[in-house]
């Protein structure tokens, strides 16, 4: 509809404005601000973390806690997280009782944080502390979710951003929620948005997607991603691989339903390809050859269906999963200053 029709002017900047002072009128004075951190195998980073952080927030007046989420460690992670605790109340370490996986860590973490306002951070300083200020700020201003997106990736190799900027490419286009390009795990969540998450069941935690889906309005701040501290990246390629693919299916059923048009093109074809054909063998009568078309009809056909059904299976797999609905993750303790509370899972 052309917008002189309406009675009135269409100003969107208007709207968003007055969702936005909406927002605000609810946000607390002194919020607490729940960081949400999982570690695996980081013994040498949290000291660099801690001295670089809590000055940070403590200069600028910031309450805070600091959810250390223990993803199951083999060095010394714990006892060093366990050690600094006891130092000071606002560290509290969820301990999970095995490797769970980053997603599966940080829902946990998710979870056990109080804060008004929360915030998943890799411990690696690798997400800028620095930017904490502005997130909050852009909070205060009534977005729920701010969101930091990562101007240059300098710190990547050639070959991480470019599959990963076909990661974006790709499941923007198959998914029906969108993810901003460029976008990790660091960002500012307002507690509502916290509590939708949290009400999403499943055992597939893909993160940003899930982010994504709980909506709210959002704004990203740009930032340019550091190298790590110290101490090596837990990601490899193959466990980046099967990640892409964890999003991918967790979020668009287009893989499953494209075979349905590609069986229809190939039915297309093969029945044009019979009427041409039986057209030439009543024309010209019995003609022999054949060997080579056959051949590749044969193994194109049995290749595709394999596909298909290595996709169909990527599915069932997690279903079979979600079926069984198995806790995201097991807590051996919860250690905090105040008397320990029973595990939440
Ligand atoms: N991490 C975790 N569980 C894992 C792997 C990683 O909790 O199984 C944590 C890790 O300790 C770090 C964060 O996830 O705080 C990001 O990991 P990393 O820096 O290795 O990832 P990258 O920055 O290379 O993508
Ligand atoms: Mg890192």
């Amino acid at each position: 509809m052309p917008e002189q029709s309406l009675p009135f002017a269409i100003d969107k900047d208007a709207a968003l404005e007055h969702q936005l002072a909406a927002q605000r009128a609810r946000r607390p004075v002194d919020p607490l601000l729940s960081l949400v951190v999982p570690v695996f195998n980081e013994e040498e980073t949290i000291g660099p973390f801690l001295s670089t952080v809590v000055p940070l927030l403590e200069r600028d007046g910031i309450r805070f806690e600091i959810v250390f989420v223990n993803d199951g460690s083999l060095d010394d992670t714990f006892a060093c997280l366990f050690h600094r605790s006891r130092a000071d109340r606002r560290l509290r370490i969820v301990n999970l009782s095995r490797n769970f996986g980053k997603e599966a860590a940080l829902t946990a973490g998710i979870d056990h944080a109080r804060g008004d306002i929360l915030i998943p951070m890799d411990i690696d300083l690798q997400d800028p502390p620095e930017l904490i200020g502005s997130f909050i700020a852009r909070w205060r201003e009534g977005y729920d979710i701010v969101y930091g997106i990562r101007t240059a990736r300098h710190t990547d190799t050639r070959a991480k951003r470019v599959s990963a900027g076909w990661f974006y490419r790709v499941f923007n286009s198959m998914s029906p929620v969108r993810i901003p390009p460029n976008v990790g795990d660091f960002r500012l969540v307002d507690r509502r948005a916290v509590e939708v998450l949290r009400q999403l069941p499943e055992r597939n935690r893909f993160m940003k997607g899930l982010f994504a889906w709980v909506g709210f309005n959002s704004v990203g701040v740009p930032y340019e991603r550091p190298e790590r501290v110290a101490g090596t990246s837990k990601f490899n390629f193959w466990r980046l691989w099967n990640f892409a693919i964890d999003g991918l299916v967790s979020f668009s059923t287009a893989p499953l339903r494209a075979w349905f048009y590609v069986g229809l093109v190939i039915a297309t074809v093969a029945v044009l390809y019979a009427l041409f054909i039986v057209t030439r063998v009543l024309i010209f009568g019995v003609d022999t050859p054949g060997y080579a078309s056959l051949l590749i009809a044969v193994l194109l056909m049995g290749a595709i269906q394999l596909l298909s059904l290595g996709i169909i299976g990527e599915y069932l797999g997690r279903l079979f999963v979600e079926v069984k609905a198995r806790p995201i993750y097991v807590i051996e303790g919860v250690y905090e200053d105040a008397p320990p509370k029973p595990p939440v899972t």
